[in-house]
């Protein structure tokens, strides 16, 4: 039935050696839409970049795909790297419901990048490999925002083989560390190959097939995970913890399940004791559209998954970043912090080599 294929938007983590390119990529991802006349259809959160479906499918050309895909979008983490991926969780695992790894094609893996894809396949993330800065082969015509493929064949042979020949390097990377890949124009089956997709952050070639590949891994690995009821409590991790201006201290929430109200009783995770404490406003950034004014956020009553919001709420200074936030009914408060509690405890990496 359409009703329960209903899905919430996937979370997708930037992850890479330092200098590779994340914030390029993420600053590139969100200006196409820009440059696409869609502005406003792409919607700024707290701490993350929402891109729709209508976009995503028009950037790669391909339009009739809106139909294909039952996901409304891709929710984008906008603080990078791994340390993002790694202490930020859910409940079941980590956060992040795909991920990107970038990687500089003309310089290969780097040690952090290698412990990420460790992790990602500990955690069995489905993710897409980004060869970037393919500008910088020597020889490279730029083709901006092409689809690489299309790129692809305005170049010499030399350079097409310069790729392809940096490609199998980054294959025989990660085939030492357990995984099959190939360029992606080349994968037949995404569950048993990583697509590797060759992009310039930079010219913003390839962007648009790594958001294809993005959406179709959320469509086909992780179907059971987006279903998602906007009826139950709102959960969600904490990114961040900011003393704002006229509002104390507040926190930086990626909502991952049900809805948030203004009023609600929420458990928020901290060192010590988890807080239990009422939502006192919820805010989102004020859009580009509207007339600015000093304030910097617009206040709204309930936001629903998947999503970024800043919580405002009193005794919020010990609240830590990593940890779970939850919505509590009228009596199981402190039930509730006793499992955040608990699973704060008991949070360590998973060991093992799968
Ligand atoms: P991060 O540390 O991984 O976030 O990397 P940045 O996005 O900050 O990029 C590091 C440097 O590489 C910056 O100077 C970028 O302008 C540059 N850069 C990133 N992507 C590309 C690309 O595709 N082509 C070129 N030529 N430069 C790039």
């Amino acid at each position: 039935m359409a009703e329960n294929k209903k899905l919430r938007t996937p979370i997708v983590c930037v992850m890479g050696h330092v200098d590779h390119g994340k914030t390029s990529l993420l600053d590139k991802i969100r200006g196409t839409a820009v440059v696409a006349g869609e502005a406003g259809a792409i919607t700024q959160h707290i701490g993350a970049t929402e891109v729709p479906i209508d976009i995503i499918v028009n950037k790669c050309g391909q339009p009739q795909l809106i139909n294909k895909f039952i996901v409304p979008g891709l929710l984008f983490i906008d603080t990078p790297g791994h340390h993002a991926f790694t202490s930020l969780r859910s409940r079941g695992g980590a956060l992040a419901d795909l991920a990107i790894v970038i990687v500089d094609i003309n310089e290969g893996f780097m040690p952090q990048t290698i412990e990420s894809l460790q992790i990602l396949k500990r955690f069995k993330t489905p993710f897409v490999v980004a060869a970037n800065k393919i500008d910088r082969i020597p020889g490279w015509r730029t083709n901006p925002e092409k689809p690489f493929a299309e790129s692809f064949k305005n170049q010499s042979e030399n350079v097409q083989q310069l790729i392809d020949t940096r490609i199998y390097e980054l294959v025989g990377e990660l085939y030492k560390l357990g995984f099959n890949s190939e360029r992606y124009d080349r994968v037949t089956d995404f569950q048993k190959n990583v697509g590797i997709v060759p992009i310039s952050a930079a010219t913003g070639e390839g962007v648009a097939d790594i958001l294809m590949i993005l959406l179709g891994l959320a469509q086909k690995f992780l179907e059971s995970n987006l279903r998602f009821d906007a009826n139950n409590p709102g959960t969600g991790t904490v990114l961040e913890i900011k003393e704002e201006k006229g509002l104390g201290t507040t926190i930086d929430v990626i909502l991952y399940d049900g809805t948030l109200k203004k009023g609600d009783t929420i458990v928020v995770g901290s060192l010590g004791n988890p807080i239990i404490t009422k939502v006192r406003a919820l805010l989102k950034p004020r859009p580009l559209t509207e007339i600015q004014t000093e304030e910097k956020f617009k206040s709204v009553n309930e936001v629903t998954a998947a999503i970024g919001v800043k919580i405002a709420a009193p005794s919020l200074e010990k609240a830590l970043a990593g940890t779970a936030v939850r919505v509590a009914g009228s009596d199981n408060a402190d039930e509730i912090a006793k499992e955040i509690k608990t699973e704060l405890e008991q949070v360590t990496l998973p060991t093992g080599s799968t």
